[in-house]
């Protein structure tokens, strides 16, 4: 007897971190930004309220006018652009685009989990490269025979950044294979490989709007690479859903596109809070590298992480803890507020472990 389980795609899916309901949380566990949108995007979310009869009409496929918006902004001609439904999006159809050869896909063994997600997915082969004993990549380890690479700048959660030059390196050892490097935090500190994309037609560089541009919760992310691959991306995503930008997410990116002063001045509160909370973090005993970007990814010598996460849970202070080899004693903390720090300081300075 035929049995339909038989033909269910088995998948074990990616864990996204809590997203606490109540108000009184204070959320460092997400990496959201934690400072509103530009003002901008809220006077075009009105504005588009007040159109709201145009939502019965499907939104431009293309996104054309967040397309250009973004080629404005980076300088580069808008067939070198794909966006997508937050980084995520971009990525999977990344996946799916790009990495279907027998070689294995390398990426770190400490990275972004949803890696290994969309690789068992897709049925792709990889491989899982470790890092080094203090967390960095070591280029050597990607010069040789692959299906593809991926990895973020800076590394994610360990906070990471990587030098251009080794990144150019690695592209220029596999000029058969397409790299991507993953940019979700790259404008907290890191160098963006964006312009490298002029001379790599194998690089795809990926970026979003959730982290320094405060959006989160729109779901906006997207490519930069050579009108070749960027054709290969859309080809795919239109065999998909040719409608996945809706009017409101294409309204609210090329809104907050606008004002680059805000942008910029968000990024540097970000950076200020991040330099004060590894001074004081590092006051408390915790051990870790400098962060490139929104985050800090700490271990105790004493305090073990999973407990010390579950009590800061308890005191409605969520941050991120990885039950995952090699990391089970560290936590990822999203920069807040100074008021928001100031709260985990407090805890911290009673805590008796
Ligand atoms: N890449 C990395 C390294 C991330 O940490 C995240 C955030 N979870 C993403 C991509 C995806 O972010 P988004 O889909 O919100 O753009």
């Amino acid at each position: 007897m035929q049995d339909w389980r038989d033909n269910v795609r088995r998948v074990t899916p990616y864990t996204p971190g809590e997203q606490p309901a109540g108000l009184h949380v204070v959320k460092l566990n997400t990496n959201e930004n934690p400072y509103p949108p530009a003002p901008e995007v809220e006077e075009a979310l009105c504005m588009a309220a007040g159109e709201a009869g145009m939502l019965r009409r499907y939104p431009d496929p293309e996104a054309r006018e967040l397309t250009s918006a973004l080629a404005a902004f980076y300088e580069l001609p808008a067939d070198r652009i794909f966006v997508g439904v937050g980084s995520d999006d971009v990525l999977a159809m990344s996946f799916l685009t790009f990495f279907n050869g027998d070689k294995p896909l390398l990426f770190p063994d400490i990275t972004y989990s949803f890696y290994e997600v969309w690789a068992g997915l897709f049925h792709i082969p990889f491989e899982k490269i470790p890092l080094d004993e203090q967390f960095r990549l070591r280029k050597e380890d990607y010069f040789r025979e692959n299906g593809g690479i991926i990895f973020p700048n800076p590394n994610a959660p360990t906070g990471i950044g990587e030098s251009l030059e080794n990144i150019e390196e690695i592209l220029r050892r596999n000029p058969g294979s397409v790299v991507i490097v993953d940019e979700a935090y790259v404008d907290f500190g890191a160098k963006s490989a964006v312009e490298l994309t002029d001379r790599y037609d194998n690089l795809l560089v990926v970026q979003t709007f959730s982290k320094s541009r405060s959006l989160a919760g729109v779901r906006i992310g997207f490519a930069v690479g050579q009108p070749e691959l960027i054709g290969a991306l859309k080809n795919v995503k239109y065999s998909f859903n040719s409608y996945t930008m809706s009017r409101l997410a294409i309204k609210a990116g090329t809104a907050a596109l606008k004002n680059r002063a805000y942008f910029e001045k968000t990024v540097e509160k970000v950076q200020a809070t991040r330099a004060q909370a590894a001074a004081k973090l590092r006051e408390f005993g915790f051990v870790f590298e400098d962060s490139q970007a929104n985050f800090l990814f700490v271990t105790h010598p004493v305090w073990r992480a999973q407990k010390l996460y579950e009590d800061l849970r308890q005191e409605n202070i969520y941050v991120r803890y990885f039950r995952q080899p090699r990391i089970d004693n560290y936590l990822r903390i999203t920069i807040g507020t100074d008021e928001e720090m100031a709260k985990l300081y407090d805890f911290l300075a009673g805590y008796k472990g």
